[in-house]
């Protein structure tokens, strides 16, 4: 489990290509809403209508961020649509998206999910030519890169030129003219996925959007592919080099909604699997397996149906815990703890527990958990980690703490278990969970979990937070 300080959501993205169609920033405010999980920050919708851009953007949850009144004034027959958490760049309302940029021969807006590894060096090569920033986003500079390459160039071969340039990870969704283009960087490192409905075309970062836009999924955007939707058409391109493909496992494991699928792997079923091969793994004689919810109780269920222990709740989610206790300070840190879960007293007392959760970063709040069941009688608690071990930061666009701050990183599996005061703890294996997500070791990145980064990393970009203009 992880808090808000721990290890932050990334960004959602959505795009809907609905010509004619009245209202078409309603249909990408349900998108948002579906991907909520992914950024508690900030929200915001573009709406093109034949390449005239109006935007709303403002920090807060969807339903807050967006009245009616807004949603009606946003019209077009294009529109894209951005939630986000920061994890590059401070969080603030100038560095909410989608991003609205004006060249001279029109206007552009992106929305962003991912980080680029090399987009302060960027910024800096920008700056030194006189371009002048309004955010602290990496976006930005992929927003100043393409009006700068547009000049003599149409919108797709200005997006390639400045994506030559961008190192890191990215899905993209732009609107320009009369297109919408999706983009997924060469490693297909963020999900990025095309729906079909009869008013046109949908891409969201998870399928999970889909249904609330009556859309089918119709496939993923590939590695190294660019989409554009014009006149009623979807046409791929190639614009880079496919490289080794590198889809994120915590996608799998913690991050996308149970009931996506993204590059062909159903989320719910590979998380499933992750709880069943860890109860083949680590077994233990138990009463009971409970989740931390939410995002342990899929592995959790796999655990029990796998051990034969019956699945059962013990610990009960305060769903309406608002950002306001979300404060990266000690004290609320410690209290957030409990008001987000409560344990089941009577659910647990006199028994052996088995508590799945669906990874460990900095180990806290296991502890403080372990310490809330013992408390309430429960005879034994064995933690089991539906993930190996986070022994590396992630520099592509999860926000995790530095390598130091990282449990696994510092502490040996014992001295983790004895921290958390658990009577027994055990992690999923890479090779588990490779095999429950169903991919090959050579297509996913697994690097937050082994330290094999599927691209090299620029030094400087790594010292850039100490730079005070970031503050
Ligand atoms: S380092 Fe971890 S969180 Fe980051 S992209 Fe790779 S698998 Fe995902």
């Amino acid at each position: 489990m992880k808090d808000y300080w721990e290890f932050h959501d990334e960004c959602g993205v959505v795009g809907v290509y609905a010509p004619g169609k009245r209202d078409i920033a309603r249909g990408v405010y349900f998108g948002l809403h579906s991907l909520q999980h992914r950024g508690q920050e900030s929200a915001g919708i573009a709406a093109n209508k034949g390449g005239k851009i109006q935007y709303y953007k403002d920090m807060g949850l969807v339903q807050e961020v967006f009245s009616d009144e807004v949603i009606e004034r946003l019209q077009g027959d294009i529109a894209i649509g951005h939630v986000r958490y920061s994890t590059a760049g401070e969080s603030h309302a100038a560095n909410a998206m989608p991003l609205v940029v004006y060249y001279r021969g029109g206007a552009i807006a992106l929305a962003h999910n991912g980080n680029l590894v090399n987009a302060r060096i960027l910024r800096r090569q920008l700056q030194d030519d006189g371009f002048i920033f309004q955010t602290s986003i990496d976006s930005e500079v992929i927003a100043a890169l393409i009006a700068r390459n547009i000049k003599d160039s149409t919108i797709q071969q200005a997006i390639t030129k400045s994506l030559e340039k961008v190192q890191g990870a990215y899905a993209l969704v732009i609107t320009a003219g009369n297109k919408l283009i999706g983009v997924r960087d060469p490693y297909g490192l963020r999900p990025l996925c095309i729906g079909k409905n009869e008013e046109g075309f949908v891409l969201a970062s998870e399928s999970c959007v889909f249904p609330l836009l009556g859309a089918t999924l119709i496939r993923d955007v590939e590695p190294g592919e660019m989409v554009i939707i014009e006149d009623g058409e979807l046409k791929s391109v190639s614009y880079a080099e496919k490289e080794k493909r590198a889809s994120c496992a915590f996608e799998y494991v913690y991050f996308s909604r149970p009931d996506s699928r993204i590059d062909g792997v159903g989320v719910y079923t590979a998380r499933s699997q992750c709880g069943r091969i860890l109860a083949r793994e680590a077994p233990v004689a138990a009463d009971m397996v409970i989740s931390v919810p939410d995002s342990g109780t899929v592995a959790a269920i796999g655990y029990a149906e796998e051990s034969g222990i019956p699945y059962g709740e013990g610990l009960i989610k305060n769903r309406y815990v608002g950002r306001t206790f979300i404060q990266p300070d000690q004290r609320t840190r410690e209290l957030s703890v409990r008001l987000k879960l409560n344990v089941l007293k009577g659910n647990v007392q006199g028994k052996r527990i088995i508590m799945v959760d669906d990874s460990i970063v900095r180990g806290t709040t296991s502890g403080k958990l372990v310490k809330m069941l013992k408390d309430a009688g429960a005879k034994e608690v064995h933690i089991r980690v539906a993930s190996p071990p986070v022994t590396d930061p992630c520099f592509f666009g999860i926000d995790t703490p530095d390598k130091n701050k990282l449990a696994a990183a510092v502490h040996t599996i014992e001295e983790i278990a004895e921290m958390t005061g658990a009577d027994s703890l055990a992690y999923l294996s890479v090779e588990g969970m490779l095999s429950a997500i169903g991919m090959d070791s050579d297509k996913i990145c697994t690097a937050c979990f082994t330290g094999n980064y599927p691209m090299e990393l620029p030094e400087r970009d790594m010292e850039w937070e100490d730079e005070p203009w970031m503050i």
